[in-house]
């Protein structure tokens, strides 16, 4: 089963370089985020996830989520907006007929309010958290999540990943070995990347145009560092409660990059994956 993917740019934040990857400098840098559209056959238009939107602006208007883009101050050029990019693919919102959400960080959900027709795929854990989060808006942005991003209908349309079949996932994926079938087709399979956010899920899509694609949302920021072995800074500890979880995911997406160079892993911020894939 074939599927079309394009690998988008939607915004971008500032921040030092040294979060991204031990050893990297005490300068700012800017830190795009990325997201998938996938053409299914049968499925049509599929995202994973959104990146940044307008919403986001909304959403952080007040204190305390003011904090959020205070500590990392946002840029999203017209040109980067996801709408504005669909449209220029001849693409309007209600064509979307699904997201498929990493995990609920601000950067990568703050465009859900924007599909209206789309049906959401999430963990059921990671989807638990920031509705009770709902509650604690201080907790929330502390944790880089914010309720406000979610449509009003949101519980009407959520799905969770976990409720879907488990499927043995190809050889070629070890260190990963099992992943969610979420079509009931093998073409778009969900597996889980504990350690950085509450269930957050990566999505594996075996037949990209003839070759394998692995959105590998923020298991790892940079995929060179990543295969290098190289962690992120202690500071990221702040982002990511579950460090030791965290670190056994990094190692184990290190070892199948530089096992399997024919896998697109493509990480949600990683400008260098980004690049390679849209030059070729
Ligand atoms: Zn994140």
């Amino acid at each position: 089963m074939t599927c079309l993917v394009k690998y988008l740019r939607v915004g971008q934040c500032r921040h030092l370089e040294c979060i991204a990857a031990r050893s990297g400098r005490l300068a700012m840098i800017d830190f795009p985020s990325f997201c998938g559209l996938i053409q299914h056959p049968h499925a049509g238009w599929i995202l994973f996830d959104t990146g940044y939107a307008e919403h986001f602006f909304t959403a952080t208007a007040k204190l305390p989520q003011r904090l959020y883009r205070t500590a990392l101050p946002i840029n999203l050029p017209k040109e980067e907006v996801l709408l504005n990019q669909l449209t220029a693919l001849g693409l309007t919102a209600c064509d979307i007929s699904a997201v498929i959400v990493s995990h609920y960080h601000g950067d990568h959900v703050a465009g859900l309010r924007d599909f209206p027709r789309a049906t959401f795929f999430a963990g059921k854990v990671a989807t638990q958290e920031i509705q009770s989060f709902a509650k604690t808006p201080w907790q929330a942005t502390l944790a880089g999540k914010l309720p406000g991003l979610l449509p009003d209908d949101f519980e009407k349309r959520i799905n969770y990943i976990d409720d879907y079949p488990t499927i043995n996932l190809p050889e070629w994926m070890q260190p990963f070995s099992q992943g969610f079938d979420l079509l009931g087709d093998a073409s778009l399979i969900a597996i889980s990347l504990p350690g950085h956010s509450a269930g957050q899920m990566g999505l594996l899509i075996p037949d990209a145009d003839g070759r394998p694609v692995f959105m590998a949302a923020d298991a790892c920021w940079s995929l060179p560092a990543c295969k290098e072995g190289r962690l992120p800074s202690v500071l990221t500890n702040f982002f990511a409660p579950h460090g030791k979880a965290y670190e056994k995911t990094f190692i184990q997406l290190g070892q199948l990059a530089k096992r399997e160079p024919e896998i697109r892993i493509l990480p949600s911020h990683c400008e260098s994956s980004w690049r390679l894939f849209k030059d070729e």
